[in-house]
């Protein structure tokens, strides 16, 4: 078993790590990374700078690293047909259809590549390394940016048909599909989860009712110092996850529950909600049976997992 070099792709920024067999991190670099083209008239164009973008930051890891690694695993933002590498497509590189990544990238830096979705990614690596250790089946929620989802479904990665599994932040929480009026998703539907239960979302809520721009670690701790708007922003959120969960737990019958991602800072607030709800929705023989946990992995989870699709022979 050889060390492997783990990448986390965000919309703006890389992250690289050297990771040994074991899970431990060896040497890590982030850098900012701007992946789309905003001059890019074809996915020709589009293609040739996340190629050289990808390649040009993992050379330069690399070349400064003491550590060296033979081959590479990535998490990525977008949909990937099973495990072939091969992105069907993305929401933020609209250009990209059936563009073939690991292929493409492991042929400009002679090393075998293997890539995922970043949510999924992070279920891996939760399960292999983290709170959902030892579980045979688990569903791993990301709160960040917008909302994501991984699915391991006995002891596999499970992506779907067409690697769309687990669009959890889109699972609508509120109002009927007939309305309109509710608040309106990226995807262009509305009161999916994301609308309510990501970083963004409680930060955009707070400004709506406050006037103030904040950020999610503050309005957390706001909440703890009595602030009622900022409590009642996480308590929703945790009520709308409890209610996705729930309604999920329906579909899968799954115990086990983990959440990472930036507003799994706000805990302490979210969980209790989140517990509450997810309980009082439940069917009756499931109540008080799926457990829902914190990672312990920190915002290392995606790149665990990514370390764990690494070809490692
Ligand atoms: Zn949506």
């Amino acid at each position: 078993m050889n060390n492997v070099l783990a990448a986390d792709i965000g919309g703006t920024n890389l992250r690289l790590a050297i990771i040994d067999p074991q899970g431990h991190i060896l040497d890590e670099s982030r850098m900012q990374a701007e992946l789309s083209l905003h001059s890019a008239e074809s996915h020709i164009q589009a293609e040739a700078h996340i190629i050289t973008t990808l390649s040009d930051g993992i050379a330069a890891f690399l070349a400064q690293s003491s550590y060296s690694a033979n081959s590479i695993g990535m998490g990525f933002p977008g949909f990937f047909h099973g495990e072939t590498g091969v992105l069907a497509a993305s929401p933020n590189l609209p250009l990209l259809h059936n563009f073939p990544l690991a292929e493409l990238l492991s042929n400009s830096i002679e090393k075998p590549v293997a890539v995922q979705n970043d949510a999924l990614c992070a279920a891996i690596g939760e399960h292999r390394f983290g709170a959902g250790k030892g579980q045979s089946s688990l569903l791993h929620i990301t709160l960040g940016t917008g909302v994501g989802g991984g699915l391991i479904l006995n002891h596999k990665p499970y992506g779907g048909e067409h690697g769309m599994a687990m669009e959890f932040g889109h699972l609508c929480v509120e109002q009927s599909i007939q309305n309109n009026n509710g608040r309106l998703c990226g995807c262009g539907n509305h009161d999916c989860l994301e609308t309510y239960a990501s970083a963004s979302a409680v930060v955009q809520r707070y400004a709506e009712k406050t006037g103030k721009a904040s950020n999610a670690r503050d309005i957390f701790q706001l909440a703890c110092d009595g602030d009622a708007i900022a409590t009642s922003i996480l308590t929703d959120a945790g009520d709308y996850l409890g209610k996705a969960i729930a309604e999920s737990i329906k579909l899968m019958d799954i115990s086990t529950v983990t959440i990472s991602g930036g507003l799994s800072g706000a805990w302490p607030i979210i969980h209790p909600s989140l517990m509450e709800t997810l309980d009082a929705n439940l069917i009756p023989p499931l109540k008080g049976k799926v457990h829902v946990l914190r990672s312990t992995l920190a915002d290392n989870a995606g790149l665990l997992g990514a370390a764990a699709i690494a070809s490692n022979s």
